[in-house]
Formats: C-alpha cells, sequence, structure tokens
C-alpha cells in the first residue's frame, strides 16, 4: 500500500497502527455489528470509551487531579473565544504573549470579550524570538497570561513556559504531548487534536477544577462547568474522532510515553535543523534556542527555488512542505506520529536539490 511521507501542518499523518486498527474495526466494532461512529453517545459500548479516552489523555500527560479533561468541539479557535469568555465573565483582564501568527488570533479574539494587553510582543524581530521571565509585563489586574507554546507557522517554542506568578493559560495546539507541562502554574491547557492526537474536530482541554464556576450570563455551552458537570457530555460528541484518540493514545502508552515522546521530537527536529545548518542553501532565522521541535520553517535562497522544493518534493512522495500562506518559505511538521524515517527521507532530499540548484 502506498503511504507518503507527510509534513502537512494539521490535519497530518497517523499511527499506521491506528488507522489499520480503525479499518479492521470500521464495520463491526466489538462484535457489535456497527461502526463505532453508529453507536450512540450514551450507549453501554461508548461510555467506556470515553471514560478511557478520558484518564489516558489524562496520565499520558500528568495531568493532576485538581484538572478537568474536557474533551470539546469548535478547535482552539473555540477555545480563543471560550477561555477569555470565562475568565473575564465579570469584566476582569488578562494578558497574552504576542509570539506570532497565532498568539495574534488569541489576542484579537479574546479582545472582543474584554481587556487584553499585551505583555510581550516579537513583532518588531519578525516574530523570531521569545521573551524570558523578565521581559513579561503583566499588569496586576490581570487575571490570566496567554501564551501559545509552539508557534504553528512561525517554528517558534517556548522551552519553558512562562513563571511570572500569574496563572496561564496555553494554547498547546502544535506540541501537545511532546512536552511536560507545569500544571502548578496553568489554569487552563488545550489543543486542537488535528496534530498530534487525533483527526480533527475535537479539542482537549484541560482546565483547573478552582475555576469551573455557574456563569448566569454565559451560554452553557460555553461555560466549562457545563462541561465539566457533564464529563464532556452535555451533548453528542465527536465520536468518531474520540475513538481515535483512545487508538492513538493507547499508541503512546505501548511507545514510551510523554518522555519517548519528548526524546523523539528533539531528536528528529535536531536532525533536520543539523541538515539546514550545515549548508549554506537552507537557512532558518529563528533564535536557536527557540526553534521548534514540531514545526521546523526554512529556506532556500529565493522564493522561487522555495516554490521548486515543494513541488518536486511533492512528487517524491514528501508532502506538505509549502510554508504557510502568510509567511511562505517551507515548513516541515513533525508531530508524533511521524517517523525518523520520513525526516531521513526529507534529508537525503534536501541534500539531492542543493546539489542540483545550489
Ligand atoms: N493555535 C495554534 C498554535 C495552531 O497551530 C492552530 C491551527 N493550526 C490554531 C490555534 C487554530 O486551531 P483550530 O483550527 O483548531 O481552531
Amino acid at each position: 500500500m502506498h503511504r507518503i511521507h507527510n509534513f502537512t501542518a494539521g490535519p497530518c499523518t497517523l499511527p499506521r497502527t491506528v488507522l489499520e486498527q480503525a479499518q479492521k474495526e470500521l464495520l463491526d466494532y466489538r462484535g457489535t455489528g456497527m461502526s463505532v461512529m453508529e453507536l450512540s453517545h450514551r450507549g453501554r459500548l461508548f461510555q467506556p470509551l470515553h471514560e478511557e479516552t478520558v484518564v489516558l489523555a489524562r496520565e499520558l500527560i500528568g495531568a493532576p487531579e485538581d484538572f478537568q479533561c474536557l474533551l470539546l468541539q469548535g478547535g482552539a479557535h473555540g477555545q480563543f473565544a471560550m477561555t477569555a469568555m470565562n475568565l473575564m465573565v465579570d469584566g476582569g483582564e488578562g494578558a497574552i504573549v504576542n509570539s506570532g501568527h497565532w498568539a495574534g488570533r488569541a489576542m484579537s479574539e479574546a479582545r472582543r470579550i474584554g481587556v487584553i494587553h499585551e505583555a510581550w510582543s516579537g513583532e518588531e524581530d519578525g516574530f523570531t524570538t521569545l521573551p524570558d521571565d523578565g521581559q513579561i509585563d503583566v499588569p496586576a489586574q490581570a487575571r490570566y497570561l496567554h501564551v501559545t507554546s509552539n508557534e504553528t507557522i512561525g517554528g517558534i517554542q517556548f522551552r519553558e513556559l512562562p513563571d511570572v506568578g500569574v496563572p496561564l493559560v496555553v494554547d498547546a495546539s502544535s506540541d501537545y504531548y511532546t512536552r511536560a507541562i507545569p500544571w502548578g502554574r496553568c489554569d487552563i491547557v488545550y489543543g486542537g487534536a488535528q496534530k498530534n492526537l487525533a483527526p480533527a474536530g475535537l479539542t482537549v482541554v484541560f482546565v483547573r477544577k478552582s475555576i469551573l464556576e455557574d456563569h448566569p450570563h454565559l451560554p452553557k455551552i460555553l461555560n466549562y462547568k457545563t462541561h465539566a458537570d457533564a464529563n464532556s457530555l452535555y451533548n453528542t460528541p465527536p465520536t468518531f474522532q474520540i475513538y481515535l484518540l483512545n487508538l492513538v493514545l493507547k499508541w503512546i502508552r505501548e511507545n514510551g510515553g510523554l518522555t519517548r515522546c519528548t526524546a523523539l521530537a528533539q531528536k528528529k527536529s535536531d536532525r533536520l535543523y543539523e541538515a539546514i545548518d550545515r549548508s549554506a542553501f537552507y537557512r532558518n532565522s529563528i533564535a536557536p534556542a527557540f526553534r521548534s521541535r514540531t514545526n521546523i520553517v526554512f529556506r532556500t535562497p529565493t522564493p522561487a527555488l522555495d516554490e521548486r522544493f515543494w513541488r518536486e518534493a511533492d512528487k517524491r512522495g514528501l508532502h506538505g512542505l509549502k510554508g504557510h500562506r502568510a509567511v511562505g518559505g517551507l515548513r516541515a511538521s513533525l508531530y508524533l506520529a511521524l517517523e525518523m524515517r520520513s525526516v531521513t527521507a526529507l534529508v537525503d532530499y534536501m541534500r539531492d536539490f542543493e546539489k542540483t540548484h545550489g
């Protein structure tokens, strides 16, 4: 069977064994004569699957008891709004580290709800660096600080999340389950599942239980407490995505858990950065201390060669290397299910391309 090397930024590659199991169970899930897609979400078979998924999601990322794990819809954009709505419901204020495209989106969405201070901005430097704690200026009245742990488009990542004495809200969409979370200083951690964990349509959210509150003026569907009280079954959840999340989480567990995922993300990205750095043909302009381990951005000497690079790559079965339309260039997303052999294939192709065009 033909499977390509898939470097897209999400939705993206899933573990082959997971897809095979889903395929095997597609028409008849555990002798029911039904697909998981056809099971009632409140039925005898789906409920345990749902509960097991939540337990696995919590365990694998080490979420402590004082956090509730919610499986929601609406993607990270939904969380841009929901985090602000729940945390600023009574007119409170928030702050954000403006690290690039996604932080900018989170900021403009939250500003529709309340006052959001820009605690730091990387704009002047073209979003090629991140602040240390001393550079983050959070006003005393800010209830929380929103950070994007990894900028998927800019290819920049916090090695350590800030520790500035105010609760963090973390958009972990593109490095979810590839790094440990400093739970003690977080109030909310969220991410779309479509990069490291599952197909699109599912958002994995961890909320500190102490912030769960009834908010009479907030639509119930947008209140975290509604979902926490209903154990993420307030309304019909995306059942098939949850099933695939379950399979991917088991695959993570069988493959050494978070520690191994972290080590692999480092190993794969090191290999690619090494190839970029040892050539004068390719370049990456992110400050080395903040280079992303999941989204590696790079350029050849000209935009025309960039285009040629990804077009020819595609023909060789290396798919999804075109940079985001907002920034151009090239980007390789190395999410959890992307294997080292795909990185090796990319590095080999880079060498050949440089020989021909360098
Ligand atoms: N934040 C980050 C860091 C992302 O990478 C993305 C999607 N690429 C989003 C937010 C938006 O996610 P969604 O499409 O699930 O709303």
